[in-house]
């Protein structure tokens, strides 16, 4: 058994989406994952691009873990055990991020090893659901015991401080990918939501690729711009992933990947994780009405469906960014819900081995394959 799924969302939170909607917000029908969409969810492994509960739990002042027990539900957060259980997680990137801003006051690594070390001190303290996870083969391991195998992610290459060697280091304790930028450009990167005076990578820039090439940490590609996409696209030999970004076609905002990107990420073998944050999802029109706007698990399954249809069901994924955005859509509002995705993607027409794909197989063979290209080019050397 992967996960219990039994007792999917109950009345209590059922009643909690309903509290969250706004009166003239169109409500949904509720969906009940059958128990076909319960079977293929509980056969495939889930593993999401995305979570940022170490950075909720540092913004709450925990540290040590001792103040907020995740073996109970935490209604105000995204993620806890209970909910992660109920909705089949396998497998999760734990973000590490630091704001970008800590580039100014030069503690951007070291306080990526605080979350480093937050993250390690999670998995210790529940060992029954967490395990550190340092391959493909380890991830599928530790879910056929039952439990989340767990890998992290840094979110934005400001964290390596221009040290070269900080890439080896930050692999070395556990993160399986970087994110080239976050929200603000670097001297060596340009993000999507700042100046872009490179027009892509820098030289450096293009040493960081090769050298998360050459260590094994994925390349991730949310957040930064399409110049910046396409040309570390161009020089990477090894799969990129987007960990957390949706469609541009249907939501038009810089952090989405645009059209002309999804022939190239094809091309790589590389996987877009679809990103629920309602401002990334909602389609553009719609936003340009009401910028507050939730959307529902209609508009995430959309984005799902095109970029399968476009891109092709091998560079899908999930990348939920749970814990670390202010408003999901409807029906999407924590980590019990993900069995819905399964139950839609079923009703449009998938099948269980494409979904399969989507939910995590597409993410583990772009790890693996990464490996391989990090071990080859190893023995080059
Ligand atoms: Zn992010």
């Amino acid at each position: 058994m992967r996960s219990g799924l039994t007792g999917l969302l109950g009345g209590g939170l059922m009643l909690l989406a309903l509290n969250q909607m706004s009166a003239d917000e169109k409500t949904a029908e509720i969906i009940i994952p059958g128990p076909q969409a319960l079977r293929v969810h509980q056969q495939a492994i889930l593993f999401d691009g995305h979570n940022d509960l170490p950075w909720e739990l540092r913004s709450q002042g925990v540290s040590s873990l001792n103040a907020v027990d995740l073996q109970k539900i935490h209604p105000s957060m995204h993620t806890d055990i209970p909910r992660l259980t109920e909705g089949g997680v396998n497998a999760q990137f734990w973000s590490v991020y630091v704001p970008a801003d800590t580039m100014d006051t030069g503690d951007a690594l070291l306080q990526t090893l605080q979350q480093i070390e937050l993250v390690q001190a999670m998995v210790r303290k529940y060992p029954q659901t967490f395990a550190m996870a340092d391959t493909a083969d380890d991830v599928e391991q530790i879910i056929s015991t039952g439990r989340i195998a767990s890998m992290m992610g840094v979110e934005g290459g400001h964290c390596i401080e221009n040290e070269i060697s900080n890439i080896a280091r930050l692999h070395s304790l556990g993160c399986r990918y970087m994110t080239l930028t976050h929200s603000r450009s670097l001297d060596w990167a340009d993000s999507a939501t700042d100046e872009q005076p490179l027009g892509g990578l820098s030289e450096f820039g293009e040493q960081v690729i090769h050298e998360m090439n050459r260590t094994g940490l994925l390349v991730d590609l949310s957040h930064v711009s399409p110049a910046t996409m396409k040309h570390a696209l161009r020089i990477t030999k090894a799969p990129v992933i987007f960990s957390h970004s949706s469609a541009r076609a249907i939501c038009d905002h810089p952090r989405n990947v645009p059209d002309e990107v999804l022939p190239l990420v094809r091309e790589n073998g590389g996987v877009i994780m679809v990103n629920f944050f309602s401002a990334f999802i909602v389609p553009t029109e719609q936003l340009r009405t009401d910028p507050q706007k939730r959307g529902t698990i209609h508009d995430v399954v959309d984005h799902i469906d095109y970029l399968a249809k476009k891109t092709g069901v091998d560079h899908v994924g999930i990348g939920s960014d749970y814990d670390g955005v202010p408003r999901l859509p409807e029906q999407l509002e924590s980590v019990a819900t993900y069995p819905r995705i399964t139950h839609l993607l079923l009703q449009r027409g998938y099948s269980p081995e494409d979904i399969h794909k989507i939910l995590g197989g597409n993410v583990l063979r772009a790890l693996r394959t990464a490996e391989q290209i990090a071990a080859s080019m190893q023995q080059d050397q």
